[in-house]
């Protein structure tokens, strides 16, 4: 039985903040769709300090960003963006249109197009998290979205060039300087200024991802992707401190960010919190990962690998650091996560940065029903037919008339008896 040496803040308290959050983005959006720039001017100088006119970077903003980073910060850029389109351009070529004979004459296809329009927002607001631009717009320019718009919020008052150069290196057409809800309510619904898109994509704080959540409908979202999670799966074949490193490094995201550590080991489990710890004291960012492991931290001793898959299976985490004797088991068994990471080789840091794999993630056990951002998601799946043939629409036709009639559609059948007659030259017998 899974024993907690740790427990993060109750069921009940979370709930109580995501109600909270709820309320001020509901109130937050309508006020936009209401008022549009005015109120997204007001939001971005209540928020972010942040106010000009027209949030719309200019060609000579873009290039004054670029010329601040050194030679080193772009190649790396340019290296990071290189592998997360090399693999969605793999994850692309697996997708293929099809057309197939179902029945004698019947003929069914489906299309992959991409959605027309999309909005990539790339959060800022504690960090300048210029990943997320290439998980984005990268991936958005590989499935071919002919509009790609994106928002970052400032950063220490201004835009922040690392941000701007992910960005615009990544093929952005439009670069706003804006940020949280009000810069995903405007990409969404339309000001004067800033004309609408048909889907939102990208992570966020809960503000953010609460806003994407009931934007859905008004547009197209990828996914549920808010305050980052983080399981770290382990036994004796790692130490403490490579777990608590891995713990703290998804810590540091936020004061709402889980990370949880999930092990057969009660030594390993005991040495690891004393590690914390230790890191706590020496890590920069220590006062904002010291809130989230103290409220949001949990470390859980399970008797077995198979204890520590089911429960896992139930945390449904964002991230998955599987450190144990057996890493393929979680791999074939595991089926509720946003992204594996499997071995001590690797580490979601490097997930997050650079391989390739996308880091837009599902939280809040959204891992139950979707994956992460990918190509597929810009692509709208669209069916066709055809019937080639008289026999096959009069064959098919009888079917469904008799179908619609037991719905009551007599509007229906006879869609299907006007085909009967003139395709097959008779009458349905009902
Ligand atoms: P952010 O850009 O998401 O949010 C900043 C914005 O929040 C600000 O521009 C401001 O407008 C708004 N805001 C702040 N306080 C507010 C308030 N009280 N009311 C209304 N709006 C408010 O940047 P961030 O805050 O640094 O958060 C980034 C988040 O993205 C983190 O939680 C991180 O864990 C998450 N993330 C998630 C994934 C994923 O795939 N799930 C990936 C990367 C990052």
């Amino acid at each position: 039985m899974a024993r907690w040496l740790k427990t993060s803040i109750s069921a009940a308290d979370k709930a109580d903040a995501d109600t909270k959050v709820r309320g001020i983005v509901e109130g937050l959006l309508a006020d936009i769709a209401a008022r549009g720039d005015a109120a997204v001017r007001e939001y971005s100088q209540k928020f972010d300090g942040w106010d000009r006119a027209d949030y719309r970077l200019t060609d000579a903003e873009i290039q004054d960003c670029l010329g601040q980073l050194t030679g080193q910060d772009l190649e790396d850029i340019r290296f990071a963006q290189t592998q997360v389109r090399n693999f969605a351009e793999h994850q692309k070529a697996a997708l293929r249109d099809i057309e197939v004979e179902t029945l004698p004459g019947v003929v069914l296809g489906h299309k992959n197009i991409p959605v027309n329009s999309v909005g990539c927002y790339v959060p800022g607001g504690k960090y300048p998290l210029l990943a997320s631009a290439h998980m984005s717009v990268v991936t958005a320019k590989v499935a071919g979205v002919p509009r790609i718009v994106t928002c970052a919020p400032p950063y220490k008052g201004k835009p922040a060039p690392a941000i701007v150069a992910a960005q615009h290196m990544a093929g952005a057409d439009v670069i706003y300087c804006l940020g949280g809800v009000q810069a995903v309510g405007a990409m969404a619904l339309g000001t004067e200024s800033i004309a609408p898109v048909d889907m939102l994509v990208g992570p966020g704080n809960a503000f953010v991802a609460e806003a994407k959540r009931q934007l859905f409908g008004r547009v197209g979202i990828d996914l549920f992707a808010g305050p980052t999670e983080t399981l770290i799966i382990a036994d004796e074949t790692v130490d403490a401190e490579i777990c608590a490193t891995d713990l703290l490094g998804q810590a540091e995201h936020g004061p709402t960010s889980p990370a949880i550590l999930l092990t057969d080991s009660e030594k390993l489990a005991r040495e690891t919190m004393a590690e914390v710890e230790r890191l706590l004291g020496i890590l920069p960012t220590a006062e904002i990962a010291r809130q989230s492991w103290r409220d949001y931290g949990e470390v859980i001793v399970c008797d077995s690998l198979e204890e520590m898959v089911r429960e896992a299976d139930r945390i449904a985490s964002e991230h998955v650091q599987v450190m144990t004797r057996d890493e393929d088991l979680f791999l074939t068994r595991m089926t509720n996560y946003g992204a594996l990471f499997l071995g001590p080789r690797t580490n979601v840091s490097y997930g997050d940065k650079v391989i390739g794999t996308n880091h837009t993630l599902p939280t809040q056990k959204a891992a139950r029903y979707t994956g992460g951002l990918w190509v597929g998601k810009f692509l709208k799946t669209c069916t066709y037919q055809r019937v080639l043939t008289d026999e096959a629409s009069a064959a098919i036709g009888e079917a469904c008339s008799r179908l619609c009639m037991l719905e009551g559609f007599a509007g229906h059948a006879e869609q299907a008896n006007i085909r009967v007659r003139r395709y097959g030259g008779r009458n349905i017998p009902y």
